[in-house]
């Protein structure tokens, strides 16, 4: 009786067990030969299976049950690093003024609003070149902030910074020639 009582604890043990091997090895395999996105869950990645998307123009919509608010931004590194940063600031109370995207956040924190938060692509656009002395990404931006207000209601058209592209751009050619040396 005793003996019986062990086999089926252990046999119920280990069926679930190996079913969840399969699933952890399925879930880590499907997303290997997508190069757009490395997230461990494909599923909840921020970008719809494209996180690892570079140089384009973005929106975040920020939705509660009563107010719907939208955010525009720019990356010219892969668009999860900028979501990395995005999300430390809604986390880190030290980073609550970094973007207005952020200030709206906490704004909704404070009053304990439940919020949800969607990312998509906009345009995906060349940062500075020095053959075309330009910055379409940044040019990109400022189009879709100025031209089109009823897109960003968060972004504070005062607040348009200059191309920082264009000197990272240049920083990056000064250490490519000093590492050539
Ligand atoms: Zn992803
Ligand atoms: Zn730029």
């Amino acid at each position: 009786m005793i003996q019986y009582t062990l086999t089926s604890t252990s046999q119920s043990l280990i069926i679930p067990y190996t079913k969840f091997l399969t699933v952890i090895s399925k879930s880590t395999n499907s997303n290997k030969d997508n190069k757009n996105c490395d997230c461990q869950k494909p599923e909840t990645c921020p970008m719809d299976r494209n996180c690892n998307v570079e140089s384009i123009i973005y929106q975040a919509e920020v939705t509660s049950q009563t107010t719907r608010e939208t955010y525009t931004g720019l990356c010219d590194t892969p668009f999860k690093l900028r979501y990395r940063n995005h999300t430390s600031s809604f986390h880190n109370e030290r980073y609550r003024n970094a973007t207005e995207l952020s200030k709206h956040v906490w704004n909704l924190k404070d009053q304990n609003i439940h919020y949800n938060i969607k990312w998509h692509k906009i345009k995906q656009a060349r940062s500075y070149s020095n053959v075309s002395k330009q910055c379409n990404l940044c040019l990109g931006e400022k189009y879709f902030i100025l031209s089109k207000p009823e897109m960003p209601s968060l972004n504070n058209q005062n607040k348009l910074t200059n191309c920082k592209c264009r000197a990272a751009d240049i920083l990056g050619n000064f250490v490519e020639k000093l590492s050539l040396n």
